[in-house]
């Protein structure tokens, strides 16, 4: 009988892992099941944008490895002629310091071209102390996300709307579950560690914009302006064990004072919409492979969950080793198995 896996969760952790693993097993059964899908994901309403935010030093060589291969996936589609279709472009620009500690990230090396801003450069922010320019790649999530799927399917992936209430509803039907519920994962599989950091975004038009910015002024927090291909994402707020997913309108006006304070450029773009999402946060990702007895039987539970504000930086990276790990689990050899990963 062909191997039968579930993956639990169609935002863009679940949707990649769905499609990795189908074309890494043809021969596996493998069905998406989902609540809500794109563009109803938190993914559909980031800025696409690859960098590691908000995440713990505990995370930080796992992420910079598996944000880094996502870097190398989504540059080699913003070079292809595919560029159009999924929406992915390079992105350079300016990273702006005020009353925090110079420090180079441990993933600054993945960025193209970062370097500290010249004099001459930080003439143009002086409310900055210092800075550093980078070249990185963007993508705007929903196109993306439609093609994703359209490969899924292609490959004969299965996908079926269900909420899931219990691990117990689904476990029957499958060998392997992967869990990609993101903040579902708190009451799915009892995982306190799991928390929501809400943030709240402006999506606009101003196609004039041809830089990002990324404004760290210790006190008043991050203010973002971030070009994706159709719009622009102005940002933002991180507000830990908020579950509110509704834009709040305080929040969007001091969004929106902020960004335009910082970069007058700003001020007669298009508002397109308001938008807030919740970050699946933890001290660190969960990306693991864990056997599982449910009604009296035991599959393998592989967990693919807890991004935090790095979902989309990280989502290629991850699959991929969900991908090699779900091969081990159907019996083949890790290096045959890393072999099959690396050619997709
Ligand atoms: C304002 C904002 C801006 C951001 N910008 C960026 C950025 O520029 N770059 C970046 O890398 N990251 C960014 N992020 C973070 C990124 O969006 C997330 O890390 C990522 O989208 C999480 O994806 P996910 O698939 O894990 O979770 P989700 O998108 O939340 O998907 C979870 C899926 O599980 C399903 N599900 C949950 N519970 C159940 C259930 N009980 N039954 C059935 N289905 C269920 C849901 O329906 C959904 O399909 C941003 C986040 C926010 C809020």
């Amino acid at each position: 009988m062909a191997p039968r896996v579930i993956v639990l969760g169609a935002g863009i952790t679940g949707l990649s892992s769905a499609d990795c693993v189908q074309r890494a097993c043809p021969q596996a059964h493998v069905q998406l099941v989902s609540e809500d899908f794109s563009p109803k994901t938190t993914g559909d309403g980031s800025a696409g944008f690859w960098e590691p935010y908000l995440m713990t030093d505990s995370a930080a060589q796992m992420v910079k490895r598996v944000s880094a291969v996502t870097f190398k996936h989504l540059t080699s589609l913003a070079y292809s002629p595919l560029a159009g279709v999924v929406k992915t472009q390079m992105l350079s620009g300016y990273h702006l310091c005020a009353g925090v500690p110079k420090e180079v990230p441990s993933y600054a090396d993945t960025f193209e071209n970062y370097r500290d801003l010249s004099k001459k450069e930080m003439e143009r922010f002086p409310d900055a102390e210092w800075g550093t320019f980078s070249t990185t790649v963007s993508v705007d999530v929903t196109p993306y996300m439609a093609w994703l799927m359209r490969s899924f399917k292609a490959q004969g992936g299965i996908v079926r709307r269900q909420k899931v209430t219990t691990i117990e509803e689904i476990a029957s039907e499958c060998d392997i579950l992967i869990n990609c519920s993101a903040t579902s994962s708190r009451y799915l599989f009892n995982d306190d560690g799991v928390f929501p950091v809400r943030g709240q975004v402006w999506k606009v038009r101003a196609p004039w914009l041809k830089h990002f910015y990324v404004w760290d002024n210790h006190g008043k927090g991050h203010t973002y302006i971030l070009p994706g291909v159709d719009y622009v994402t102005v940002g933002g707020t991180a507000q830990v064990g908020d579950w509110n997913r509704q834009p709040d309108s305080q929040d969007a006006a001091r969004i929106w004072e902020n960004a335009v304070e910082f970069l007058p450029a700003l001020r007669q773009a298009t508002p397109l919409k308001s938008w807030a999402g919740l970050r699946p946060s933890r001290e660190s990702p969960r990306l693991e492979c864990q056997p599982m007895k449910v009604l009296g039987r035991t599959i393998k539970v592989i967990h693919n969950y807890g991004h935090g504000g790095s979902g989309v930086t990280m989502h290629w990276g991850c699959a991929l080793e969900v991908a090699r790990m779900v091969l081990e689990a159907l019996g083949t050899e890790e290096n045959e198995a890393k072999q099959i990963v690396s050619r997709l």
